[in-house]
């Protein structure tokens, strides 16, 4: 049914850096032609929603956080002389609207943060990461506080809230078999690890992969590493609990970038040492940065063997710089990659990775170390910023009903962290 003049939902609503996100009645407008108003079922804390809180990257305030999702669809949006007279649609019976016919009122979807115009010329060339479309809701956030005034659209979901209202580029509609907090996975962190892995370096069979931060976005390209046949898949992190994570999600090797190293008989290794005994001294074919720490760029080149490519895909803070001594990586046929998202398609990509995940080539239920209501906000983020956890998922609307929900999904908030 159509809302006309939008709806009051409850968001977390973040005022500054150091301010406590809070829970807030806020206002939702209707979704414009070619929107969808979703509710929203889970979403995962992504390390991107800290990077703005703590000031790592600057941002404007107030936002309400959160992109990496999945829902139910509320409402649809559509030019008005195309409403029917009971002023009701559901897409799927409107033979004149063109893009939304695909959808219908109650379909379950995964909410992307990529929101692409279609028509541009990067969306043409199948670049959607970095499409320059105008879009409206890019114009104009859809949240007003009770107080009018403007609420930033983080990150261009704001899924930490009971409903959104999102580009119907960011949807992509979910079989009805599918774990929705598993399945929000797919909306930022393991899009953008297995993208990194298939789309940007374009990993193949045989191929030494090393992955330097197991977190979600880590475990997603060291899945899809496994997916592709590449071997060794050397995981690295600091921490113990996450090395021995990664080794359970298809990792052959683990490294601790401090000293020590679990994982396959290297016990005491150094980082390069583990990396030299995997490869049998060739070294690797790709080294993928997932994390924005800088420590995680120190030597990074020098782990790869000629040809071998970087791939930076964890966002570093602003103003983080590497030295590069070009005639080397010259030399080598060495190269540095950026990889947005991992460069993905959601359209192209996120039904790939839910044929995988439905297969159980793909597990995302064991990524998810813990949930908690939309109250619980703060404790979801600190369990991030401690690095306890691969995702923790916010449940806005409380526990998820109507599609399976996993043992793992449903463990207790504050439960030691699976990885
Ligand atoms: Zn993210
Ligand atoms: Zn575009």
């Amino acid at each position: 049914m159509s809302t006309g003049q939008g709806v009051t939902i409850r968001a977390a609503v973040s005022r500054g850096v150091g301010i406590p996100t809070g829970i807030e009645d806020v206002h939702l407008a209707a979704p414009g032609p070619g929107e969808v108003r979703v509710e929203v079922e889970a979403c995962a804390v992504c390390h991107s929603d800290l990077s703005y809180l703590d000031g790592t990257w600057a941002t404007d305030f107030p936002l309400v956080l959160g992109h990496e999702a999945t829902g139910r669809i509320l409402e649809i949006g559509v030019e008005p002389w195309k409403t029917t007279s009971d002023g009701d649609l559901d897409g799927k019976h409107d033979e004149q609207h063109g893009r939304l016919v695909d959808l219908s009122v109650g379909d379950p979807v995964v909410i992307s943060l990529i929101r692409t115009c279609g028509n541009c010329r990067a969306c043409l060339r199948g670049h959607d990461v970095a499409c320059t479309g105008d879009i409206a809701l890019n114009a104009t956030s859809p949240l007003t506080d009770t107080d009018g005034a403007p609420l930033i659209q983080g990150l261009a979901v704001g899924g930490f809230a009971t409903q959104v209202v999102v580009d119907r580029s960011q949807v992509v509609p979910l079989p009805a078999d599918v774990d929705l907090v598993a399945a929000s996975l797919l909306g930022c962190g393991v899009l953008t690890g297995s993208g990194a892995v298939t789309n940007t370096a374009r990993v193949s069979a045989g191929d030494a992969v090393v992955v330097v931060g197991c977190g979600g976005v880590g475990i997603g390209a060291i899945q899809a590493a496994r997916l592709a046949g590449a071997h060794p898949i050397v995981a690295v992190d600091p921490a113990a609990d996450k090395r021995n994570a990664a080794l359970g999600f298809g990792a052959t090797h683990a490294a601790d970038p401090t000293g020590g190293s679990t994982g396959s008989g290297h016990p005491g290794g150094h980082l390069a040492a583990v990396i030299t005994e995997a490869t049998g001294g060739r070294l690797a074919d790709h080294v993928l940065v997932t994390t924005g720490a800088p420590a995680a760029l120190d030597g990074a080149i020098d782990l790869l063997a000629p040809m071998g490519q970087l791939v930076i895909v964890g966002m570093a803070g602003d103003g983080v710089t590497i030295e590069v001594a070009p005639s080397w990586l010259a030399a080598a046929n060495k190269s540095i990659l950026g990889s947005k998202m991992g460069t993905a398609r959601v359209a192209v990509d996120v039904p790939a990775l839910v044929d995988h995940h439905r297969a159980g080539r793909l597990d995302l239920a064991g990524m998810v170390s813990s949930t908690h209501t939309l109250d619980d906000i703060q404790d979801a983020f600190d369990e991030v910023w401690r690095g306890d956890v691969v995702r923790t998922v916010v449940l806005p609307n409380g526990p998820v009903t109507g599609n399976p929900v996993t043992a793992a999904a449903s463990t207790a908030a504050g439960e030691p962290a699976t990885c």
